[in-house]
């Protein structure tokens, strides 16, 4: 465990697998006090209990980001718990991919909840003690699909638009609180399992074959919450290698 830097209080959203529990991993192993949110609470609770063999400080509660109350639950539990929260990291989302015309409107529906009101709701709980404080950092989680859009991911693509665009608005918007947007490119996790679209599901197969580990979008962020108050990481932008 290195404690070498101040240890800050860390949420992160979708922190029951993939990138958000990748990074958890990281940040608790940097001596960060960690509190991991998600719908499935028996993961997290495993994951909490690895870290804490290992020395770490961590924390989990039930959380479903598309509701406003529960992501205000969850940042009071981080504060009755560690302290005053340092950092939000609003990874949670969807990826049911699909064309248009197939019509999966509810599956658009999810994706605009989890990926762009999770979002919101996660600035919400934590923008009013941020701004009181003088001092906060929100990390973002988008996409490459928040820069080009792909046929069967029009919906997914513009939600990734949109956190790019409401962490720009927030960015602008003051001058005290850091603001980082981490865009991967494809990444090893279980963000395609509920695509249900056959076609899309093929071709998200392929794609998956030069997948990158979770850790790489860990480290990513991890760079970003490591900096001086006065240095904001606006955007990271990380691809495997061999993507075209
Ligand atoms: P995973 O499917 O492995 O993880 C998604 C996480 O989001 C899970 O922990 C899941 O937890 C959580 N989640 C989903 N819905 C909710 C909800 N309503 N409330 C709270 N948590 C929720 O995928 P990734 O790790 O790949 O995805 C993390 C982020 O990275 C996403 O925003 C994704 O769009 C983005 N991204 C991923 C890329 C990739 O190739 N993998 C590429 C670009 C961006 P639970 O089900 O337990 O609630």
């Amino acid at each position: 465990m290195n404690t070498q830097q101040t240890s800050k209080v860390i949420l992160v959203t979708g922190a029951s697998s993939g990138i958000g529990e990748a990074t958890a991993t990281r940040l608790v192993r940097q001596g960060h006090r960690v509190v991991l949110g998600a719908r499935r609470t028996e993961r997290l609770q495993a994951l909490a209990e690895r870290l804490r063999d290992e020395g770490g400080q961590v924390a989990y509660r039930a959380l479903d980001v598309t509701r406003l109350n529960d992501m205000q639950d969850f940042v009071a539990f981080a504060e009755a718990t560690f302290g005053p929260v340092d950092v939000v990291i609003n990874n949670a989302g969807v990826m049911p991919l699909s064309p248009l015309n197939a019509l999966k409107v509810d599956e658009w529906d999810r994706m605009i909840d989890v990926n762009v009101r999770g979002v919101l709701h996660g600035i919400a709980a934590v923008l009013p003690s941020m701004e009181a404080r003088g001092q906060g950092h929100v990390i973002n989680v988008s996409s490459i699909g928040g820069h080009a859009v792909s046929p069967s991911a029009a919906v997914y693509c513009a939600t990734k638009y949109a956190v790019r665009a409401i962490s720009d608005g927030l960015r602008q918007e003051t001058d005290s609180i850091r603001v980082t947007v981490v865009s991967p490119g494809v990444v090893e996790s279980e963000l395609a399992d509920t695509i249900s679209d056959t076609t899309a599901r093929d071709a998200m197969k392929a794609f998956r074959r030069i997948a990158l580990q979770p850790d790489a979008i860990a480290r990513a962020i991890a760079y970003a919450v490591e900096q001086p108050n006065d240095v904001d990481v606006s955007e990271l932008i990380v691809r495997p290698t061999a993507s075209p």
